[in-house]
């Protein structure tokens, strides 16, 4: 994950009904794209750190320069997450998790059913802006969130773990078409869920 805007792997109406094409091209040019063109203004003041790689400046933010810390915790995060979360949508979904990691939730949360009434608590939780999130740690699956753009992958966050799934509660990833409504985007939200791209993490995750 360099410091560039990836690539939606789909066309930004994909996720039609779900997901509104409006709400996909902003979130993607104009937010991600935000968070980027700050995060990159902010590390270029200081060459030692933007030479580092993503992971390792994600988790050493009580490190940075004062003057550009909140700048990379807010913009970093914000780049992070957003480069995260495009992936993990599909208009192919399989509706439900596979292999190894369909294994780990049943083992873990007794059903899908029961993992995503959790999941679902989680994002609808989380007070204001901020993100749910499935992470992996020490040898567990555990389900939080996050405020802002923090993520689990920061030194300075009240939630840690590495991330298999995640879902962006902001207002700005389903005002447009849900309005207030966030319960009504998280149910929508599981219809596009890239349970191949969330395996795939899994297995990352445990270093397989
Ligand atoms: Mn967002």
């Amino acid at each position: 994950m360099e410091f560039v805007l990836p690539p939606l792997p789909y066309s930004s109406n994909a996720l039609e009904p779900y997901i509104d094409t409006l709400t996909m091209e902003i979130h993607h040019q104009r937010h991600h794209g935000t968070y980027l063109a700050n995060l990159k203004a902010a590390l270029e003041k200081y060459p030692d750190w933007a030479s580092k790689s993503f992971e390792f400046i994600l988790a050493n933010i009580q490190q940075l320069p004062e003057d550009i810390r909140t700048a990379v915790r807010n913009n970093g995060g914000g780049h992070w997450n957003h480069s995260f979360f495009w992936p993990l949508l599909t208009p192919k979904s399989s509706q439900k998790p596979i292999g190894k990691l369909a294994e780990a939730i049943d083992k873990t949360f007794g059903s899908f059913e029961s993992f995503q009434e959790q999941f679902t608590q989680a994002a609808l939780g989380r007070f204001g802006s901020g993100w749910a999130w499935l992470v992996w740690r020490e040898g567990q699956l555990v389900i939080g969130s996050t405020p802002n753009q923090d993520n689990p992958l920061m030194d300075i966050s009240e939630f840690k773990g590495k991330p298999v799934l995640g879902l962006d509660v902001w207002e700005h990833a389903y005002y447009l078409k849900y309005q207030n409504r966030r319960a009504d985007y998280i149910k929508a939200w599981w219809n596009v869920v890239n349970w191949e791209q969330a395996e795939a993490n899994f297995l990352a995750a445990q270093g397989a």
